[in-house]
């Protein structure tokens, strides 16, 4: 083929693949407009996944009838003059690209009508060619409908997914410009019915509720305006509002994040993972938080022009962004541990909780770190607590002497007693070996105890290996021995002093931290032990800031988590 210069219909076609991929594209650069134009009042209508029709009404400041043609035209824009514009923009849109796209790959009305004219201004265009222009009354503002998008575009409109997920985008945007700006009026209909529809009142926290519903606004946390530390606090200008969720609201996507940039939608992966990394130890793996996330900066510091959607931008300091993020949500998860109403709560538990941690390890004189801080936050006293593996949890009681039933706010835990509580001694005493503080604890009583030769013979053999667990003892003839000390977390009243060395016997020293594990694993609860409410309940506080809570040392699951959403199904709710 020789050389030929495209035609402009052509040009306008390949464009729109960059500036409409789907219906939910059109939604976005038909708000942003009717955002730009100052409306008031913004009604968006759907039929189907959005491809048969869309339509988007403001009351914003119209088209001049004079200008009309320009507006659909590739490259006019009444919002940008020169290339030093963009660093000062007031607008969403500045590409002078959307109408013009839109047009190319649809059938398009538009009534419109500028404060100015008299008289509005009914035009239809089909696959970008104009073919009629009339006046006619119409109230001020603009209404923009789209039917039949891609119908030129075959390939393109094959690639739509199914209705139900283009419907979910299509809301999904609209929820989001509603949050942003909330002092406008948003109503959102398909087929016909009323989705939702927000006040205008100014309020996010009532956007929230029209969006997500009470249920789940509720359980949003409003990021508080705390000074940012370090690299954020560098750049002072950086702000960063809008509302996170609390550990009980979360999901299996990432759907429900939604970050702004100065007022403007945008994708950014490396701002998400700052939000999901805000949560690590605060949701289970594979869950996500809820957050709408407002960023309001300098303009000059981020670009916008990096992508025809104009939903990426470029940060000159992406790391300074970054850190304000993290912190901000980090500060929301603070202002809410301490607010006064947990803490009114947990005080009353605080003197019960430190009785029960003195019971639970034996001597009093022996406080682990751990359970003192614990039992120190619940008076007020905050410390550096090790951080949430897992949200709080309420225990509901213990089944079968053997699983604690608790409540977490996403749905019921199922606690099993033996692997749990394995978990937890395996994780102190490691740490405490760490730190060379797993000092022996010596009997009372001088233990005697026979073994069969094999394992006598065994446990000669282990001695080196012992002292560092705390364990203390001696031969006291061919098979007999005298046991004098052992770790703390082996004197509880539930244990045997018998019970150890034949175990340790049979374990593999060579395997790393084979031994610990088989001596924890002696002295966690057992199955059929009955355990007072207040073990369970310690047991639950204390895998919550467990590094490993899910699985016990020897790789069997801690604990079922069965989710609302489970429950809810399972009773065809
Ligand atoms: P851009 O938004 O980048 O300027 P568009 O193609 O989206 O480009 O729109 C072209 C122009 O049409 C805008 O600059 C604006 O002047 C006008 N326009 C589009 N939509 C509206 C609207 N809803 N109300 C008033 N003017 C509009
Ligand atoms: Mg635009």
């Amino acid at each position: 083929m020789a050389i030929q210069r495209l035609a402009e219909e052509v040009i306008d076609q390949i464009a729109a693949g960059e500036v409409v991929e789907r219906p939910a594209s059109v939604v976005k650069e038909l708000l942003e407009n009717a955002l730009d134009a100052a409306a008031k009042s913004i009604q968006i209508e759907v039929t189907g996944g959005g491809d048969e029709r869309i339509a988007v009404s403001d009351d914003g400041l119209g088209i001049p009838a004079a200008e009309i043609q320009l507006a659909f035209s590739r490259h006019a824009t009444s919002k940008l003059r020169a290339t030093g514009d963009l660093a000062r923009l007031n607008t969403l849109g500045f590409r002078g690209e959307a109408l013009a796209t839109i047009a190319a790959v649809s059938q398009l009305t538009a009534i419109t009508r500028h404060q100015d004219d008299r008289l509005g201004t009914r035009v239809f265009l089909e696959g970008g060619k104009w073919r009629r222009q009339q006046s006619e009354p119409s109230p001020r503002g603009s209404t923009f409908i789209v039917e039949n998008l891609f119908f030129n575009t075959p390939a393109r409109l094959k690639f739509l997914k199914h209705p139900n997920t283009e419907k979910r985008q299509l809301a999904r945007v609209v929820e989001r410009y509603a949050f942003l700006y909330s002092d406008v009026r948003f109503s959102y209909l398909q087929e016909g019915k009323v989705r939702f529809h927000t006040s205008g009142n100014g309020n996010r926290f009532d956007t929230l509720v029209n969006v997500l519903g009470l249920a789940h606004a509720r359980q949003m946390m409003p990021l508080p305006a705390a000074e940012l530390r370090g690299v954020a606090a560098l750049r002072g200008s950086i702000q960063v509002n809008g509302f996170t969720s609390a550990p009980s609201l979360h999901r299996a996507d990432r759907n429900q994040i939604a970050i702004f940039v100065n007022d403007r939608w945008i994708q950014d992966t490396r701002l998400m993972y700052a939000i999901n990394r805000a949560y690590e130890n605060i949701l289970l793996a594979g869950r996500f938080p809820y957050a709408f996330i407002d960023i309001q900066m300098p303009k000059d510091q981020v670009d916008v022009n990096v992508h025809p959607t104009k939903s990426e931008v470029r940060f000159q300091q992406p790391e300074t962004v970054f850190a304000a993020v993290f912190q901000a949500i980090q500060n929301a998860h603070l202002a809410t541990e301490t607010n006064p109403v947990s803490l009114a709560f947990t005080a009353q538990h605080a003197e019960t909780k430190k009785r029960w941690f003195d019971e639970w390890v034996g001597p009093p004189d022996y406080r682990s770190t751990e359970l003192r801080e614990v039992a120190e936050e619940d008076l007020g006293e905050k410390r550096a607590l090790p951080p949430r593996t897992l949200p709080p949890l309420r225990v509901v009681g213990q089944i079968g002497a053997q699983f604690i039933v608790a409540e977490g706010p996403a749905g019921i835990y199922l606690i099993d007693q033996h692997a749990a509580h394995h978990r937890l001694l395996f994780e102190q005493m490691k740490a405490e070996s760490e730190q060379g503080e797993l000092a022996p604890q010596e009997l009372s009583q001088t233990h005697h105890q026979n073994l069969a030769e094999e394992a006598a013979e065994r446990i000669h053999n282990l001695q080196e290996h012992l002292k560092p667990l705390g364990i203390c003892v001696e031969s006291f003839g061919p098979n007999r021995f005298a046991i004098r000390a052992l770790p703390r977390q082996c004197l509880q009243p539930h244990c045997e002093v018998d019970q150890f060395l034949p175990a340790l016997a049979a374990a593999d020293p060579s395997e790393k931290d084979n031994l610990l594990n088989v001596l924890t694993a002696q002295a966690a609860y057992r199955d059929g032990q009955l355990l007072s409410m207040e073990q369970q309940q310690h047991l639950a506080r204390a895998l919550e800031r467990c590094p490993n809570p899910l699985e016990s040392p020897q790789g069997s699951p801690t604990l079922i988590h069965i989710t609302r959403d489970q429950l809810a199904r399972e009773f065809r709710r």
